[in-house]
C-alpha cells in the first residue's frame, strides 16, 4: 500500500505528506567540522529530491553550513530562537537574525531546551509564533519523559502549546514527536508505539484544527533513529520522517537515512 496515503477514516481525501528529515547537531562540531561534514555528506546524497533535508548546526556554524549547501536541496536550520526581534536579551538570537543568516528552519521546544534552559509550553508557543513571523518553519518538539501517561503528557503539551496557534500558523509547522526516554538512549520506541503516539497527536490536532489540517501536518519521530532501525519505523504510515541527533553527526549515517526516506517517498508516488 502507498505508505504516504493516509487511510480515509474521516471522510476526507487521503493526503500525500512529503518526507522530511532534520539533523540536530546539538552542541557538536565547529566551523572546520562543518566543512568536512558537508564535503563528505553532499556527494553521498547528491541533491535529494524526494525528501526535504534540514541540518541544524550550532549558531556559530550556520554561516558555513549555508555556504557549504548553496545550490543544493539541503536546508539549514537553527536549534532555538528567542521570541523578541531584538533588544536587551544578552546571549539570545532572534528569528529575524536566524532568517537573515540564511536559515529557513528552526527547532523549537527540544526536550533539552525544556529540561536545561527553562522552555515551557508557553514559551514554546511564543517561540513558534516568532519563528513563523520571521519566515522560518518551526519543528515543534513534544514528547513524554517516561514510558507512561503518554497520552496525558502529549495532550497537555499540545493544549498548552501548539493549540494556541491560529489555523494558518498551525498549517505552517512541523511537529517532532520525541519520547525523551529514547533520545540518545540507543533504543527507539517500537514502530507501533511511535505510530500510536503520532496518531494521538493527530487526534489532538483534529479536535483543535479540523480533519484536513490534522491530515496535512507532518509529524517526525525522534529518538535514537539510525540507519538500521529507520526502515521499520518508516513502515508506519503515521511517521512522516525523522528528527535525528547522534546519527546526524556522521555524514555516512545521515546520508543513509536521507537515501532511505527519499527512496520511500519515490515508492509512495
Ligand atoms: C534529538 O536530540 O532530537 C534526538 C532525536 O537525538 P538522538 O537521535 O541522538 O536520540
Amino acid at each position: 500500500m502507498n505508505q504516504q496515503l493516509q487511510p480515509n477514516t474521516t471522510n476526507i481525501m487521503p493526503t500525500l505528506r512529503a518526507r522530511l528529515i532534520g539533523g540536530n547537531w546539538k552542541m557538536h562540531k565547529n566551523v572546520a567540522g562543518t566543512t568536512s561534514f558537508f564535503e563528505s555528506f553532499l556527494p553521498l546524497v547528491g541533491s535529494p529530491k524526494h525528501c526535504e533535508t534540514v541540518i541544524c548546526p550550532p549558531f556559530l556554524d550556520i554561516a558555513n553550513a549555508v555556504k557549504s549547501t548553496r545550490g543544493t536541496n539541503v536546508r539549514i536550520g537553527a536549534q532555538n530562537l528567542y521570541w523578541a526581534n531584538d533588544g536587551a536579551f544578552t546571549g539570545e538570537v532572534s528569528g529575524p537574525m536566524i532568517k537573515a543568516s540564511g536559515c529557513s528552519w528552526v527547532i523549537v521546544g527540544h526536550s533539552e531546551r525544556r529540561r536545561y534552559f527553562g522552555d515551557t509550553d508557553e514559551t514554546v508557543l511564543k517561540k513558534t509564533i516568532a519563528a513563523l513571523e520571521a519566515g522560518l518553519t518551526p519543528i515543534v518538539c513534544i514528547g513524554e519523559r517516561q514510558e507512561k501517561n503518554v497520552e496525558t503528557v502529549l495532550t497537555e503539551q499540545f493544549r498548552d502549546g501548539i493549540a494556541g496557534l491560529s489555523d494558518k500558523q498551525f498549517a505552517a509547522i512541523v511537529i517532532g514527536y520525541e519520547p525523551i526516554w529514547a533520545i540518545g538512549a540507543g533504543e527507539t520506541a517500537t514502530p507501533e508505539v511511535a505510530a500510536e503516539a503520532h496518531r494521538w497527536i493527530r487526534t489532538q490536532a483534529r479536535e483543535r484544527f479540523g480533519t484536513q489540517a490534522a491530515n496535512n501536518v507532518r509529524i517526525l519521530y525522534g529518538g535514537s533513529v539510525k540507519p538500521d532501525n529507520a526502515c521499520n519505523l518508516l513502515a508506519q504510515s503515521e511517521i512522516d520522517g525523522f528528527l535525528v541527533g547522534g546519527a546526524s553527526l556522521d555524514p555516512v549515517s545521515f546520508a543513509a537515512l536521507v537515501r532511505l526516506l527519499s527512496a520511500s517517498q519515490v515508492l509512495a508516488e
